[in-house]
């Protein structure tokens, strides 16, 4: 048997341990990725990718590439009966809501999407890291008296490397590619019972992690090693999904759509990629199994879950599903072709009561929250949540921050997690139902309101965009300068915002603005110059400085302060390490462009390498550009162009604090990071490896 040392090893590849192994590979954080099935999926599972999504994959450098393969979702147009055995189009939305993000919703098969990721991490890892497949960790034992230790390997994992064949689930129905496929749990017993008596099996390896990431899924082992069991419940609902080309008269094929029928069930029509479209169709008349699992693969709540029995998907068909489907849709014509891959679920809403365990291990995911797909959720949030949480991971394993900052990754996604089931609750509920009828929009009398679909719909769309997650005050978030204030369009959300940066919301996402490169006049999105490269920002909003002699000193001041040996970016910027490695001030002022010269800022603004090259990317103006118009990003900030602020910005794109330019906001904000931040006093082990130029392809 192996034995070996890793700072995080992640189980599970798919996009939750995929997102968190592209942030280490980005960081150059030392991991290790398994995943028990021997090859990653190639149809089907999730495919809608949110605003805030599309946002983060832009800022690791493949934004564009969902842009270009995946359909852009742009209408929902909601079908209701018509009370004459007829179905009519009641009313049409934008899908995303318009200027919430300079993205709007696209849907792709979530193999494409690994795909991506993997690119990714090869191209960061310099082609060193890579998923190990079919591996299964079969037992987990942690050293308690070690994990305050950050130095400390506390976890230990037994892992077994699989053949191609065990690592293969049985697939029922297998002619067409399919999510119905025999669950692997009990596997790890088995194995573990065997590895026992196998003490020297080269299959088998003892891997010594300082931290470990579940991402594994709805039945995620790991949660069951924490002791955590899920809550939640589950319903009568069984939905089938079926990706096909469809061959119909109905008009709104390539649209978004969700249908009501008067009593055949819902659908909800999913455009997709070359030609394909998603159905997600309920299924009234499905054969069930009470006895899926038994009580000791599942905890109690999950035993309570399914005692109404779960659906028998192994014998569910495209021919069932489509059946469903033309009756809902009737009296429009469905047939289909070319079948892509289908699969049968049953609604439930659960989360995890807890996302971590000492701060050593931790789950992420559907790990820790299942729900319905319909609102194209699950991929999305399970990314956000390993996005929220790798960096603070890294930052940790490289002796950069302290492990207190690992206490906020519970504390700011189980909310959004808890919010999400909240949602999808109402929103599936409110979709699965029959209808009032006949006909009546608006009489919720027997069925649901028809009405209030839509209106939670178009609500529910902000939240489901993945652009409003507000995050509370903590270590790493510093509310105190802002004000609450309700949001204009939903009194009931209230955000934080100082009275110097008015549309910027304290503990949401930092959004973009176009500004103009001042040497060479090109337009950036700001956050196109804010990768995720595990870089801390403070966005230096200098204003008007060549008409404002105050803000002129102030901004002379803050040169010399980063010049000099009291800064605290030094303080936390490992010796022989490049002095905006681990926090990046970009300044962005509001004086004409074509007025100001280089020698106006200070040589700590535009710091030279130690070959004499200077960095040209990081002052921009807020001014015409040439061919792009302007960006006006002063007032789409709600910044004073003679007053200015400072914006800390997290790895992660979200808002920790805005502050006052000059030595009073510098000194808060040099209180900030000494909350977390460690001295650094020696070079660096593994730095953010080199930092790519801007706009890495
Ligand atoms: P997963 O995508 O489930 O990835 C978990 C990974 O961990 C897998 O690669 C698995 O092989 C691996 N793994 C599991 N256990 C172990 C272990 N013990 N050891 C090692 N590796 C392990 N969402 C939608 O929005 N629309 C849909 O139509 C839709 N359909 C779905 C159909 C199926 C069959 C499934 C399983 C999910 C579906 N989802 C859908 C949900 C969506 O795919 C998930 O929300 C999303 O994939 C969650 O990502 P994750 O990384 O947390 O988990």
């Amino acid at each position: 048997m192996k034995e070996s040392n890793v700072d995080v090893l992640i189980i599970g590849a798919g996009p939750a341990g995929l997102m968190a192994a592209n942030w280490f590979a980005r960081t150059g954080t030392n991991y290790r990725i398994v995943d028990k099935r021997s090859s990653k999926i190639f149809a089907g599972q999730a495919d809608g990718l949110q605003c805030r999504t599309l946002e983060v994959f832009q800022s690791f450098g493949f934004g564009d590439r969902a842009l270009k393969e995946a359909n852009h979702m742009l209408e929902i147009s909601f079908w209701e009966p018509d009370g004459k055995g007829g179905l009519y189009r009641s009313a049409r939305l934008p899908d995303s809501i318009p200027g919430i993000s300079r993205f709007q919703q696209v849907v792709l098969h979530q193999g494409r999407i690994e795909s991506w990721f993997l690119d990714a991490i090869r191209k960061w890892s310099g082609g060193k890291a890579k998923v190990e497949r079919p591996v299964l960790p079969v037992r987990l034992e942690v050293d308690e008296s070690k994990v305050e230790d950050p130095d400390a390997y506390p976890i230990s994992v037994l892992l077994k490397t699989l053949d191609e064949n065990e690592g293969t689930p049985e697939q029922f129905g297998a002619k067409i590619a399919n999510g119905l496929f025999r669950s692997f749990e009990g596997d790890q017993e088995k194995y573990y019972k065997d590895a026992k008596n196998l003490a020297n099996d080269d299959s088998l390896e003892l891997v010594h992690a300082k931290y470990v990431m579940g991402c594994d899924g709805a039945h995620s082992w790991v949660r069951r090693q924490m002791g955590v069991e899920m809550e939640g419940e589950s319903t009568d609902y069984v939905w089938g999904v079926l990706d096909s080309v469809p061959i119909t008269d109905f008009p709104d094929i390539r649209n978004r759509c969700a249908i009501h029928s008067a009593d055949s069930g819902s659908i909800m029509v999913i455009p997709r990629e070359q030609g394909l479209v998603r159905l997600y169709i309920q299924l009234r008349e499905t054969p069930r199994d009470p006895a899926t699992k038994t009580e000791s693969e599942m905890g109690k709540n999950e035993q309570k879950a399914i005692e109404k029995g779960r659906v028998d998907r192994s014998k569910i068909t495209p021919e069932v599903i489509l059946d469903n489907a033309r009756k809902i849709l009737s009296p429009y014509k469905l047939d289909i072709t070319d079948i892509k891959w289908y699969t049968a679920y049953q609604i439930g809403q659960r989360v995890a009561p807890k996302f971590e365990k000492f701060e050593r291990i931790f789950i992420s995911g559907d790990a820790c929250h299942t729900h319905s797909p319909k609102a194209g959720q699950g991929m999305n949030v399970s990314m956000m949540d390993t996005f929220n949480l790798a960096w603070k991971i890294a930052y940790v394993a490289k002796g950069l921050a302290s492990r207190e900052i690992l206490k906020t990754y519970e504390s700011e996604r189980l909310g959004v997690a808890q919010a999400l089931i909240a949602f999808d609750h109402k929103f599936s509920r409110l979709f699965s139902g029959k209808p009032a009828l006949p006909g009546a929009i608006g009489n919720d009398g027997d069925g649901i309101s028809l009405d209030e679909f839509h209106s939670f719909f178009a609500k529910g769309n902000e939240f489901a965009s993945g652009t409003i997650v507000d995050y509370d005050d903590s270590v790493l978030i510093d509310k105190s300068a802002g004000k609450a204030v309700a949001q204009e369009i939903d009194k009931d959300v209230v955000l934080t915002i100082s009275p110097l940066a008015k549309n910027i919301s304290i503990g949401r996402r930092f959004d973009t603005a176009k500004v103009i490169n001042q040497s060479d006049a090109r337009p950036w999105y700001l956050t196109d110059c804010m990768l995720s490269d595990g870089r801390w920002r403070i966005v230096n909003f200098a204003g008007d400085f060549k008409q404002v002699p105050e803000l002129s000193k102030k901004l002379n001041w803050l040169g010399e302060y980063l010049a000099g040996e009291s800064s605290f970016i030094k303080k936390y910027t490992p010796p022989g390490a490049k002095v905006d490695s681990v926090i990046e001030v970009l300044t962005v002022h509001a004086s004409k462009r074509v007025e100001t010269e280089w020698d106006d800022f200070p040589l700590a603004f535009r710091p030279r390498d130690c070959a004499g090259r200077m960095d040209y990317w990081k002052i921009y103006v807020d001014d015409d550009s040439f061919h792009e118009g302007h960006g006006h990003a002063y007032e789409k900030y709600g910044i004073d162009r003679e007053v200015g602020a400072y914006v800390v910005v997290r790895p992660d794109g979200y808002v920790s604090m805005v502050e006052p330019l000059g030595e009073e906001g510098i000194e808060k904000i040099a209180g900030f990071f000494g909350g977390f931040m460690i001295e650094q006093k020696v070079p660096p082990r593994t730095m953010f490896e080199e930092i790519e130029t801007y706009g890495a392809d």
